[in-house]
């Protein structure tokens, strides 16, 4: 499918010099793992359980690791889609330097994009540590040690609560990771936003710095978001099909 909008999309990336792209679970939703804000998305089903209330109460932190059980063979089986492929296209051709992610989901990766151009702004959820100390946990040891219990995982040397290496909301954001992507997102010339209903602060600020510093803005989205107006170009559209025909990558 050619039409002037992947035209224009083209001829942006053509004659950008340095992008980033800034993907949101919209990007992974091909590859069978629901977002947040779709209509009869997770958030309509269950609010998410925020840090405050992992902190202060046993029952949320059982229910926190329980979601998260439930959730693991659906993202354990997903793949890279054809979104996922373009943008690691774009990579390898040295178009892209960096790839922001709020994702926790690692499909960046496993498409094949070096973890140092990856910068992962909500972490990931393939291992789990300690609050307090920092000691790695693996996902199926807890899993074999709460089968049989139910009891929220507590680190073995210091008691501190294990989490999952997620960000969740009223957490503090990962420093290194928000330096980077802000290095990264003033040495654009373009700006990529692609499945992101940009509400999500900070990591939304990321496509306003950019376009205040003097880049480029494209949306990809198949809903409006907060930050259309800003955009130089926003496609309201299926993400592997627009961002695949504009690449030329199947
Ligand atoms: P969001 O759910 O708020 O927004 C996703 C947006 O993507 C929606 O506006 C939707 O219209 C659009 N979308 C979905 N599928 C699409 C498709 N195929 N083509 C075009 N557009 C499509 O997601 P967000 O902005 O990333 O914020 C949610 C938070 O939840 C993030 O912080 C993230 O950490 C977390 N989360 C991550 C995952 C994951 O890792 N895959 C999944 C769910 C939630
Ligand atoms: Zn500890």
């Amino acid at each position: 499918m050619e039409d002037n909008a992947i035209a224009t999309l083209r001829d942006m990336l053509d004659r950008s010099r340095r992008v980033v792209v800034f993907t949101g679970a919209g990007i992974s939703t091909e590859s069978g793992i629901p977002d947040f804000r779709s209509p009869g998305g997770l958030w309509t089903k269950m609010a998410p359980i925020d840090f405050q209330d992992f902190m202060a109460s046993k029952e949320m932190r059982r229910e926190s690791w329980r979601r998260k059980f439930a959730m693991d063979p659906t993202m354990r089986a997903a793949e890279p889609n054809r979104g996922h492929r373009a943008v690691a296209n774009l990579v390898r051709r040295g178009k892209v330097s960096a790839v922001i992610t709020q994702n926790i989901d690692g499909l960046h990766q496993a498409s094949g994009i070096p973890d140092r151009q990856v910068i992962e702004l909500h972490g990931n959820s393939t291992y789990a540590h300690c609050l307090d100390c920092g000691q790695r946990y693996e996902i199926d040891d807890i899993r074999a040690a709460f089968e049989q219990d139910e009891e929220p995982p507590v680190c073995a040397a210091c008691e501190g609560y294990v989490k999952t290496a997620t960000i969740s909301f009223g957490q503090a954001m990962p420093e290194a990771a928000m330096q980077r992507a802000h290095i990264e997102t003033m040495a654009a010339d373009l700006f990529i936003s692609i499945g992101s209903s940009l509400v999500v602060y900070p990591a939304a600020g990321f496509p306003e710095v950019a376009k205040r510093n003097g880049a480029q803005l494209v949306i990809l989205n198949r809903e409006p978001t907060g930050l259309d107006y800003l955009a130089d170009l926003v496609l309201n559209r299926e993400i592997g099909d627009t961002l695949g025909a504009a690449v030329g990558v199947n």
